[in-house]
């Protein structure tokens, strides 16, 4: 008898598991963490005012807008973890390409990214004016759209739905490619390389940004524009991970394995941690607005590895 119903309930789960969910939850905890430990001792404090309820744990509630974008309250957000490019362009434009499955121009992760940053900046630094956001959904909507931008197929092709539409086998398992990069290569890698732990594979990726990448620290922070934040040159690299790494030998029908997994890891890994260094420069230039730029870039020096005492 319970096992006759747990079955038809199941299967009536299945049918409502949604197709595109962002990095799984894995890599949204995953980016959070990373840029958590990168803040400012102004930007933790806001982030612990605006997160009353985890007590300023952004890793906590990192995936909160894939667990409620369908619902119809939410629906509408939907659209924003992701943008669309025109099929078989390599590059991103965002006149071009920002807009929702209707054409309304802005409904994309973008400008999703865009239009919450300005939520935070004006909504918590005009201390004397109220404004009708909500701060901390707007912190918790931009912390997740930072990540998803930087999934590669989160800035892929239209008609395949960001790789949603390509079946293909992962290892043995039938799945599809965007799937593939949400969740199974990290997944993978977690019982591969990392004892199964999603924090050892964290401090793996920070031991990197103090050795393989930290000479690229600085430049993944520094935003060029006079904006606080500029995810279109993210958007950039992640259509040109989408086209160097993501399709490519992955046509539909295609059984990856071993050689696709150890070349598109180190890939995910680093998409990981320029997320994370991205969200935590986004959060320490809203939050720390008059701290001088070589007090921030003096403190993203602080994960530079230390010069050895002699
Ligand atoms: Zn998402």
């Amino acid at each position: 008898m319970k096992v006759w119903w747990i079955k038809p309930t199941l299967s009536i789960l299945i049918l409502f598991i949604p197709a595109t969910l962002g990095w799984g939850k894995e890599g949204h905890y995953a980016t959070c963490k990373i840029a958590q430990s990168l803040l400012t001792e102004e930007a933790t404090k806001a982030v612990k005012e605006l997160l009353p309820e985890s007590e300023g744990n952004l890793s906590a509630v990192c995936s909160w807008p894939d667990e409620i974008k369908w619902m119809n309250k939410w629906r509408w957000t939907s659209e924003l973890h992701y943008v669309d490019t025109p099929d078989f362009r390599c590059n991103y434009d965002y006149d071009r390409d920002c807009h929702d499955s209707s054409g309304v121009k802005d409904r994309c992760v973008t400008g999703a990214i865009y239009n919450y940053t300005e939520q935070l900046v004006t909504g918590y630094n005009a201390s004397n004016s109220v404004t009708n956001y909500n701060l901390t959904e707007a912190l918790m909507f931009l912390s997740h759209y930072i990540g998803d931008v930087h999934q590669p197929l989160h800035v892929s092709f239209t008609t395949d739905e960001g790789g949603n539409t390509i079946t293909v086998r992962w290892y043995k398992r039938k799945t599809n490619l965007h799937h593939v990069w949400d969740s199974d290569i990290i997944e993978s890698a977690m019982k591969t390389f990392y004892d199964k732990d999603l924090n050892v594979m964290i401090s793996a990726i920070e031991k990197n940004m103090t050795t393989t990448w930290s000479n690229d620290i600085s430049s993944w922070a520094n935003c060029t524009s006079a904006e606080e934040v500029c995810p279109d040159p993210w958007a950039s690299e992640s259509i040109k991970c989408s086209c160097n790494y993501a399709y490519r030998n992955a046509t539909p029908g295609s059984t990856l394995g071993d050689e696709y997994f150890l070349s598109r890891l180190p890939v995910v890994e680093m998409r990981l941690a320029q997320g994370g260094v991205r969200l935590a420069a986004t959060l320490n230039q809203i939050f720390t607005p008059y701290a001088s730029v070589s007090q921030k870039l003096a403190y993203f020096g602080n994960i530079q590895p230390k010069p050895h005492m002699t």
